[in-house]
Parts: structure tokens; sequence; C-alpha cells
């Protein structure tokens, strides 16, 4: 946690989801009552052709729905993909901009992370940025090389502490149960707000840091309680109501 930062749990339901799925973001409405609200910013990122439909299931509710990736882009000759301008069209509030699966299965590099992430600034969405090493770059030992050319090559010169968040996401430990250390979750939120603070100022002292990978509700309150940890972006848990509101009932007790 950091001080005078609200934290952000976001879902992300990556290629899941039917719209009779919508039942669970139903019940993770229901669930959001007053004090969690007062406490905890929650968002949930569907697959495109659940966006305009989610926005209405979540209308009044303050939980967000936001999108997954998006071209960088308005619109035009892009086959396959939507726009920042379309997630907002559709009711989304948010998007995620680099995510591993997107660098892995997509090649998306530093620059075309860049660029989609401007695109969510420009379509005036809260943009999350996802960074994280791989097994190898950790075993290697340049983990923290790694964030640095992430950050310095995928945040928008534009960024500031509304418009966006970063997600710090150890590539190893998405979907797989492994969690880093404490001590190493620790010391890589402390060097992403030292670099961002050393770049945006104040907004990079008040940005908000996601940890993301494996986060369930049995291991929410020790990530939410390491320093710099503003939050969580949360994969499979996310699927299902009771273990999201379960994440965001372990962080509300820290709040
Ligand atoms: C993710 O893909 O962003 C993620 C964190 O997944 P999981 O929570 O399933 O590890």
């Amino acid at each position: 946690m950091t001080p005078d930062i609200k934290p952000l749990v976001a879902g992300n339901w990556k290629m899941n989801g039917f719209r009779n799925s919508l039942t669970e973001l139903g019940n993770v409405t229901a669930g959001y009552d007053a004090a969690m609200r007062n406490r905890i910013d929650m968002l949930l990122c569907l697959p495109a052709t659940l966006i305009f439909s989610a926005a209405h299931v979540a209308l009044g509710t303050r939980v967000q729905i936001g999108g997954q990736d998006c071209h960088f882009n308005q619109d035009g000759a892009h086959t396959g993909d939507i726009s920042a301008e379309m997630i907002a069209d559709g009711g989304g509030t948010a998007v995620i901009v680099g995510h591993s699966e997107r660098r892995t299965d997509h090649g998306e590099t530093n620059s075309i992370v860049k660029s989609k992430a401007e695109a969510g600034l420009r379509g005036d969405l809260i943009t999350i940025v996802c960074i994280g090493e791989t097994e190898a770059q950790r075993k290697a030992g340049e983990t923290l090389e790694v964030l640095k050319d992430q950050l310095d090559g995928s945040m928008p010169e534009a960024s500031t502490a509304k418009n966006v968040v970063v997600a710090y996401e150890p590539v190893w430990a998405i979907g797989t149960g492994l969690v880093p250390s404490v001590e190493d979750v620790k010391e890589a939120h402390a060097f992403m707000r030292e670099n961002l603070t050393a770049r945006f100022g104040s907004d990079g002292a008040k940005m908000r840091l996601l940890y993301g990978g494996s986060v369930k509700p049995g291991n929410a309150e020790e990530l939410m309680g390491i320093a710099n940890v503003d939050g969580a972006l949360v994969g499979g848990a996310s699927l299902k109501a009771e273990d999201f509101l379960g994440i965001c009932a372990a962080y509300e007790k820290l709040c």
C-alpha cells in the first residue's frame, strides 16, 4: 500500500466468458458494497464482445468495465482489432495494454505498447500498462533492468497518476500459482516508484502500482501489505465473483 493512494483491484477475464457469464458480474456488483466502494476501486476487463452488455450490468454500481487491448489507431483497415474509442463507445472506461500474453503471442514491443497506451489516453481511458520479467530474465538477474527498459519504453509522456496505472506481472507467476517473495515484490515496486517519480514527478509518486500473478484470496492481504503495492491485476481468480470479492475483502481490511 501507499498512503493516500486508493487501491485498485482489476480483473482480467482474458478470452473467457459468454453472455451468460454476466450473472457472475452481477454477483460482483452485488457484493461491492458501500464500505468496499469507499476503500477500493474495482475494474473488470472483459472480452470485447461483452463490454457493452457488461457496462449496462455495472451501470450505477461504480464497478468499472474495461478492455484488454486496443489498437493504436482510432479506426481504419485493421481487421480484428478494436480501438480505445470503440471501448469507450461501448461503455468501457479503462484498457489494459502490454499484457505479457500480448507481448508474447502478438510480438508487441515496448514501442507498440507505448503507442497503444497513448491511444488509451486519447480515448480517455484509464490505461493499465503491464510490465514484468520472464523466468529466464529473472534467473539471469535481469529483473530490474527489464523493468527499467519496459517502463522507459512503454510509458506515454502524458502519463499522470489519474490516467495511467502500472501493473508489475512477473511472467512466470501468471496463471502458475507461483508468487514472488515479499522481498522481491517490495524491491520491484520500490524500483518502479523511483523510476516513475524521477520521470513524472509527483504524478509518478502517486501513480497506482498493481501487482499481478496468481493473486488469490489467500495471498492478497500479504501482497497488498507490501509498500508501493496499490492493488492487484487478477486473471484466473477474477472469473469467480466469490474469489474476486475475497481478494477485495482482504485488501479492504488494510485500508
Ligand atoms: C494476468 O494474466 O494478468 C494474471 C495476473 O493472471 P493470474 O491472476 O491468473 O495469474
